[in-house]
C-alpha cells in the first residue's frame, strides 16, 4: 500500500497570527510517521508555517502559482518564489480557481509543468460538477481533466505528482461522496494513468477531497484506490488532528 497523504487546504481562511497559533497548537499531534501531511495556508502565512513545522515531518504547500516566471503580473506568485520559502507543494487547478478565476485545463497544465520545472510537487485537482454526474458524464469529464493536466509530464516526475479527485458537488457542501463513489473514480483515474504510463503510473498518488470529516476519513482512507485526502473546512479545526491520525489498516 502507498503512503497516504493528508493535505489541508486553508483556502482564504486564517490570518498569519491565526495560522501561527493553530499550527503551534496541533503541530506535535500531526507530526506522524506513517503518512505525508501537508498544510497549504494563504501565501502570506507560508513562511510562518514553514518555520513552525521545520522540525517536524509536516510539509507546506501553496494554493496556486503563476505559470509565468516573473515580470509584470500584479498579484501573482511565481514557482521560484514559492521554492524560496521552502514550501514543497502547490495545489493546481482547484475547482474554485477553475470556476471563479477562469483557469482552463491548458493553464492548469502549464502550472503543473512550471511546478515540476522548479522541483515543486503539484497536487492536481479534478472533478465533475453535479450536472455532469447526473448526466452520467462524470468519467469522461474527469478523464479529460486528468489527461490535459498531465500533458508532457515526464516519466521521472510521476512520483512527484499527486492527483486529487474532488467532485464539485461535494466541496464545501457537507455532502461527501460515498466511499464507493470516491473509490470508483480514484480507481478509474488510476486505470487511465496506467494506459498512459504503464507500471510507472503506480507512483502517482490519487486522493479524494470534498467534505471529508473525522467521521468519513476512516472509510475513505481504507479504500484500496484512495491514497489520501485533501481537506478543506475540517483542516481549519482541531478535527484535522483526528483525520491525520486515522487508522489505516494493513
Ligand atoms: P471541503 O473542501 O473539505 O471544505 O469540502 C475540500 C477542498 O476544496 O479541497
Amino acid at each position: 500500500m502507498k503512503r497516504k497523504v493528508i493535505a489541508g487546504n486553508y483556502k482564504m481562511n486564517k490570518t498569519v497570527t491565526e495560522v501561527e497559533e493553530f499550527l503551534n497548537k496541533i503541530k506535535d499531534s500531526i507530526n506522524v510517521s506513517d503518512k505525508d501531511v501537508i498544510i497549504c495556508p494563504n501565501n502570506l502565512a507560508v513562511t510562518t508555517a514553514v518555520n513552525i513545522l521545520k522540525d517536524t515531518n509536516v510539509k507546506v504547500g501553496v494554493q496556486n502559482i503563476s505559470d509565468k516566471d516573473n515580470g509584470a503580473f500584479t498579484g501573482e506568485t511565481s514557482a521560484k518564489m514559492v521554492k524560496d520559502t521552502k514550501a514543497e507543494y502547490v495545489i493546481c487547478g482547484h475547482s474554485e480557481r477553475r470556476a471563479q478565476f477562469g483557469e482552463t485545463d491548458e493553464l492548469v497544465n502549464s502550472k503543473v509543468l512550471k511546478c515540476l520545472e522548479n522541483s515543486l510537487k503539484p497536487i492536481i485537482c479534478v472533478g465533475e460538477n453535479l450536472l455532469q454526474r447526473e448526466d452520467n458524464f462524470h468519467f469522461v469529464a474527469v478523464k479529460h481533466q486528468v489527461k490535459n493536466a498531465i500533458k508532457n509530464v515526464k516519466e521521472e516526475d510521476l512520483e512527484n505528482i499527486i492527483i486529487a479527485y474532488e467532485p464539485i458537488w461535494a466541496i464545501g457542501t457537507g455532502v461527501t461522496a460515498t466511499s464507493m463513489q470516491a473509490e470508483e473514480m480514484c480507481k478509474y483515474i488510476k486505470d487511465k494513468l496506467e494506459e498512459i504510463y504503464g507500471e510507472n503510473s503506480k507512483k502517482i498518488r490519487v486522493l479524494y477531497g470534498g467534505s471529508v470529516t473525522e467521521k468519513s476519513a476512516y472509510e475513505l482512507l481504507n479504500m484500496p484506490s484512495i491514497d489520501g485526502a485533501l481537506i478543506g473546512s475540517a483542516s481549519l479545526k482541531e478535527e484535522f488532528v483526528n483525520i491525520v491520525n486515522t487508522k489505516v489498516e494493513d
